[in-house]
Parts: C-alpha cells; structure tokens; sequence
C-alpha cells in the first residue's frame, strides 16, 4: 500500500485556498466566505464559476481525512471540492485555533 501521494511542496504554488490534493487529482479547496461558484481556473485562465453543490458520494479517502459526516461541496463543471468556510459555520464547536 504505498501509493505516492504528491505532497504539496510538490505541487505548483498556487491557490491559497488549495487545501489537498487527492490520490486521484481531485482537487480540495476551502470555500472564501460565502462563496457559491467555483473559482477554480482552466488552462486558459477562464474562471470555471460551476455552481457549488453539497456532495455526500465522497469515497473513503475522504472520509478518512475528514470524516465520515464531511461537509463537502463539489463543482458542478470541474468536480474540484470544496470545504466549508469555518466563518460560515456558527453551529461549529471544534475551531482549529
Ligand atoms: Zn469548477
């Protein structure tokens, strides 16, 4: 079972809402404060702007990271994921600082 994962020094600098990558490319992103669309860009430097939608289909990578209740968004063009905002969440308990 040692699959490369490519880790994020790896990875061209970039998107400061990247979060993680998954074995399969997906991308992870935490959403900006009340974002609806998708900000990720193409090849061309097009902004995708998919609508984000609440997606419970995430496989066990995912479940693993994040748990098996996961609040996860998906684009609904690029399937890039997203993460909810933690400011956007006031029934959240558990604040990482
Ligand atoms: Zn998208």
């Amino acid at each position: 079972m040692a699959e490369t994962v490519p880790s994020a020094a790896e990875l061209p600098a970039a998107d400061p809402n990247l979060v993680d990558t998954l074995s399969d490319g997906t991308k992870v992103k935490q959403r900006v404060l009340r974002q609806r669309a998708c900000n990720e860009k193409d090849g061309k430097g097009k902004i995708c702007a998919g609508h984000l939608k609440r997606w419970y289909f995430f496989g066990e990578e995912i479940r693993q990271k994040y748990g098996k209740d996961a609040e996860i968004y998906r684009c609904e063009r690029c399937k890039t994921l997203y993460l909810p905002n933690p400011n956007e969440e006031p029934r959240s308990g558990t604040l990482a600082f």
